[in-house]
């Protein structure tokens, strides 16, 4: 029997950190997920995750606390070993005029997109370099590969993402570290809430496959790049958009 594989994704109490959380335990992985403030829908993953009979453990950690990052990582290494696959998903948006953007909502976006990525990443990484394996997945964003208007700061940081994953891919390639992007389109979860049915029924109707993907569409793209399947795949960008942009 092939030994048990650790996973730790952010943002793992709905949406697409949900789905992936559940397809990655369904994949053979435990699982540690962070989440910010919902435990009730992070009880609801775990106890689903259970009842696949797999393992799963949530911790309430905000992601751009570094010390709160370092202190679960070590905490869940205790209970499932070394961390294998880190999936930073995290993310909040914030829909408003770039002249409207408060310097607060502007360090939110900065201190979940960039800060909550570096903390997660400082916190597996050494372990990964040392044994000389690991993998890495990012979520980006369509928009942070073309832009999106009043979207500034989303696709800003969710940019910075993409800067991220192909710097480190390079860097780390030698040490059998893999680091690859996922940046979705438009995908139906609480983080659309927000989007009236026109804004939403428009961009359906500008996406040649006609309509939202699903959280679950993203997760199975995660686990293909979690997977021995994508072994030769580094430094890659890959967009489950519904062909919105090629
Ligand atoms: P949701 O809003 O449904 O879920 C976001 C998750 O992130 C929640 O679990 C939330 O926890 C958690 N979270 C937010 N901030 C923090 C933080 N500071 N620390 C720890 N956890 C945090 O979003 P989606 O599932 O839609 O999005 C997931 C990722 O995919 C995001 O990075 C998003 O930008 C990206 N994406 C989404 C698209 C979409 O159309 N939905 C399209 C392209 C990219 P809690 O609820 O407890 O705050």
């Amino acid at each position: 029997m092939k030994p048990r594989k650790h996973a730790l994704v952010t943002g793992g109490s709905r949406g697409i950190g949900a789905a992936a959380v559940i397809a990655l335990a369904n994949e053979g992985f435990a699982v540690t997920f962070f989440y910010r403030k919902n435990a009730y829908l992070a009880d609801q993953v775990v106890a689903q995750v259970r009842r696949l009979g797999r393992d799963a453990m949530a911790y309430a950690v905000d992601v751009s606390d570094f010390s709160a990052v370092s202190h679960a990582v070590k905490q869940s290494m205790l209970e499932f070993g070394a961390v294998d696959l880190l999936v930073s998903n995290a993310g909040v948006s914030d829909i408003s005029l770039f002249t409207d953007v408060t310097p607060e909502a502007f360090n939110k976006m900065i201190d979940t997109h960039l800060v909550g990525l570096f903390n997660v990443s400082q916190a597996v990484l050494p372990g990964m370099i040392s044994r000389k394996t690991g993998n890495i997945v990012t979520i980006s964003s369509i928009w942070g590969m073309t832009g999106a208007s009043c979207e500034v700061t989303y696709s800003m940081t969710k940019a910075g993402i993409i800067g991220y994953t192909k710097a480190l891919a390079q860097e780390l390639g030698p040490s059998g570290i893999r680091v690859n992007c996922v940046a979705p389109g438009l995908i139906d979860t609480e983080m659309n809430s927000g989007l009236t049915v026109k804004d939403l029924q428009e961009i359906c109707d500008q996406t040649p496959l006609g309509r939202m993907g699903t959280a679950q569409e993203v997760a199975d793209v995660i686990v293909y790049l979690a997977s021995e399947k994508s072994s030769f795949i580094t430094g890659q960008v890959i967009s489950p958009n519904g062909g919105l942009i090629t």
